[in-house]
Order: structure tokens, then sequence, then C-alpha cells
């Protein structure tokens, strides 16, 4: 077993931790506490990533999420220093995938804006009375000619307010399956109202009205997907995922492998959330005296810092092992990402608590960015799956068919 991450693993971690530490490091204190990000200011951060090398073309994505290690890496380090960032990537990603195997007509209109790093996407599933539960999506899609007519609306949906194509979870009205409908702002247009939040501020987050929607049928996930088999071999070249990604699509349910990815992320986020908020304490109680002597000394400050200490470098492992079981596109990685995604949230609040309390009543004044760690610590358990919802999910894998605790 291997701890240590490969050279490239190493450069690509040193060149990201740079970048931010340079590009986004000064700002982001004062730029995310005045809120969501405008669509301007997200390409512009889409762009400079892409110059690293990192973005939604085909070719940028394999960089990113097509190594699930360096996506993890990539969620650590951003996790660190602006956590608010991550959905532009993360959930972007998840029409931006599809673009390659869509029409013509839709590969000449968002290639090149892919291509351009001027693309921003949204996957819209949660609906007001479909939160955890999705089974039941209101959302319909009615079947007219070589189209669907949407209707209905999708609630807490990042980037939602800045989005120009967006992966729809509907209802087909005529057959009652549900399925996802790759939709361009443009082509059918919809509505949007912004939500306000603790943590993640500069993240857009929001509501979209669908109101006859016209969509063209080609646009249906099943039909993406039935392009992207028809590739044959050629499908690795052309969808930018992992042999190991690809394989659970194909052993899992596809909705259920493409869940592991994110939810492995959201545990590195965690971590990275967690250990600014660890080394700022560490520093804190290096120079901080009471009693005559540094706070460090004291046994009970240190014992702060080896709890949170022992639970990032848990979640870590836990983290990197849900990752590598994708790279391997072993079945575990749906229990080990649920598991990693509740732990990893759950620690990076109590870790970021702890950090605020080393720093005393320092930890609680709005100037020091620890108050910023601890809103955006909260925000890790309930998107991309509840904390309770990962729980169940870990059950269900453990014991087998038969015991879904929440079908
Ligand atoms: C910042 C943010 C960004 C988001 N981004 C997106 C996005 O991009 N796309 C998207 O589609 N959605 C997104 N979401 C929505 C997110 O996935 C949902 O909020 C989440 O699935 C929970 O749904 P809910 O809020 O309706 O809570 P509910 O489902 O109403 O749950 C309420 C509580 O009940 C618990 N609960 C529910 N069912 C059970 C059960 N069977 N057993 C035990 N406990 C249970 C939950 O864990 C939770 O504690 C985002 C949410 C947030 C806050």
């Amino acid at each position: 077993m291997d701890f240590e991450f490969t050279e490239q693993e190493k450069m690509y971690r040193d060149s990201l931790r740079d970048f931010l530490k340079k590009e986004y490091a000064p700002i982001v204190d004062k730029r995310d506490a005045q809120g969501p990000l405008t669509r301007a200011e997200a390409i512009d951060i889409l762009k400079k990533f892409h110059q690293l090398g990192i973005g939604l073309d085909q070719e940028s994505a394999r960089g990113f999420v097509g190594s699930p290690m360096l996506f993890a890496i990539f969620a650590e380090e951003v996790g660190r220093v602006w956590p608010s960032l991550l959905t532009l990537f993360g959930m972007g990603i998840l029409p931006a995938i599809y673009v390659p195997v869509a029409s013509d007509e839709v590969k000449s209109r968002l290639i090149p804006r892919l291509e351009a790093a001027e693309f921003v996407g949204c996957f819209a599933e949660t609906e007001p009375e479909a939160g955890c539960d999705t089974s039941k999506l209101k959302t319909t899609a009615r079947p007219v000619g070589d189209h669907y007519v949407v209707n209905g609306s999708k609630t807490w949906i990042s980037n939602a307010t800045i989005a120009d194509t967006a992966l729809v979870g509907v209802t087909n009205t005529e057959t009652g399956a549900q399925t996802f409908l790759l939709m361009e702002k443009e082509i059918s247009p919809w509505e949007t109202n912004e939500l306000h939040k603790i943590g993640w501020k500069a993240s857009p987050t929001g509501e979209m009205f669908f109101s006859d929607c016209k969509v063209p049928k080609e646009n249906e996930l099943s039909v993406l997907m039935g392009n992207a088999l028809k590739l044959g071999p050629r499908m690795k070249e052309v969808l930018p995922l992992s042999d190991g990604f690809l394989k659970l699509m194909t052993t899992l349910e596809p909705f259920t492998a493409m869940m592991t990815l994110p939810r492995a992320g959201m545990c590195m986020a965690a971590c990275g959330i967690a250990q600014a908020s660890f080394e700022a304490a560490l520093n804190y109680a290096r120079e901080r005296k009471q009693f005559g002597k540094p706070i460090g000394k004291h046994q009970l400050i240190q014992e702060m810092l080896y709890d949170m200490a022992v639970s990032i470098e848990t979640a870590r492992l836990l983290g990197y092992r849900a990752a590598d079981a994708i790279v391997r596109g072993h079945p575990d990685a749906r229990r080990l990402s649920a598991m990693a995604k509740n732990y990893g949230g759950e620690m990076a609040i109590k870790v970021t608590y702890k950090a605020m309390q080393i720093h005393g009543g320092m930890g609680l004044a709005t100037e020091m960015p620890l108050e910023r760690y601890f809103r955006d610590a909260r925000m890790m358990t309930v998107p991309d799956g509840t904390s309770e919802m990962m729980k169940l999910v870990t059950g269900y894998t453990l014991l087998g068919k038969g015991f879904g605790a929440y079908a």
C-alpha cells in the first residue's frame, strides 16, 4: 500500500496550491462575504483555471474528473482556499460530460463555449417536494413530436442563476419514467430566483422555473448514453471519464455511479476546509500567551489539536480510499463514497468549531476567516446526499438487497 502521491499528482497539487494562494487567498474573505458570483466573475474564474489545464471541456476535464485522484486533490485544495468555487466545476461538469455525445447542433453551439471556458452548467434534480426522496419528480416532460415540453420547478440548485446549460431531472408524462434532459437556456429559456444561505456565499444557489420549455428529444439522457455506447472503444476518447468510472456506470445504476465522485469530492473539500482552520489554530496555539505561556502548552488545547488532527487524517484516508475504489471501478465505491461524504462533512463542522474555540474571542470575530470556515463546513452535510441518507446508503450496501431503509 502506497500512501505517497505520484510525481504527476504532486506536481498537480503544488501548481494548484500556488495558483490558489496567489490568485484567491488574498481576496477570498472579502469577496465571499459579498455574495453570489456574477456570471462574468464565474467565467473569469473558469478561464483562469483553464489556463492551468483544469476545465469542463473534453481535453481539460481529463485532468480533473477524468482522474478520480486528481479530482480528490482538486477538491481538497480548492476547499482549503475557497469552497464556494467548487460548484462551478463539480456541478458544471455534469451537463458538460454529455455535450460530446449530443446532436451536431448542440455540439456546434456548446463545444466552442466549453473550449473557451465560457460554459456555466448546473445539475437540477431537487424540487420543493423532492429532496432526499427524488423518486417522484414533479417536473414533467411531455412528448410532442420530436421534442419534449417541460413544466415544473427546481430548488436549491447550484449555479442556477448564472447557468447557460443544465442537466434537468424530469418525469416523462407518457411512460412515467424518470430521466434527465440536457437543456440550454438560449434554446429552452427558464426563469430563476436567487436563494440565500449561511455558507458557500459566493456560490450562486437558486430556484429554476420551467414553463412550456421545448427540448429536443435527442437531448434525453438515454439517447445521449446510447450515442456514447455506439462509439464502442472510442467512448473513452470522447467522454472525459476514467476507465473505472465508466465501469461503475455499467455495473451500478448510472445515477448511483455518477454520485460516487462528487461524494468523494465533498469529503475532500471538507478536509480542505478543516485543514485550513487547523493550521490557523496551530499557529494561534503557538503565539497566543495566557497564564505566562503559549496556550499550546496547556493540555486541553493539545487535546483539541489532537482531536482535530486525527479526524482530518481519518477523513482524508476515507476520501482517498473512496477515490481509489472509483479509479478501480470497484462497486465498494458506493459505500466508501457515502461513508466519506458523511464522515468528512460532520468532521469539518467539529474541527472548525474547535479551531474557533482555540482562538477564544478572536475565533468569533467577523474579520477572521474562522467564521467563514465554520459556515462553509456547515454546508457540507446536505448537498450531494445528507448525512442521514449517507448512513442509509451505507446500511443498505452493508446489509444487501431487501434492506433499503429509504425505499
Ligand atoms: C447549498 C446547496 C446546494 C445544492 N445544490 C444542488 C444542486 O446543484 N442540484 C440539486 O439537484 N440539488 C442541490 N441541492 C439540494 C440537496 O441535494 C437537498 O437539499 C438534499 O438532497 C436534501 O433535500 P431537502 O433539503 O429537501 O431535505 P429533506 O429531504 O426534506 O430532508 C430533511 C431532513 O430529513 C432527513 N431525512 C429525509 N429522509 C430521511 C430518511 N429516509 N431517513 C432519515 N432521515 C431522512 C434529511 O437527512 C434531512 O435531515 C443543494 C442544496 C444545498 C443546501
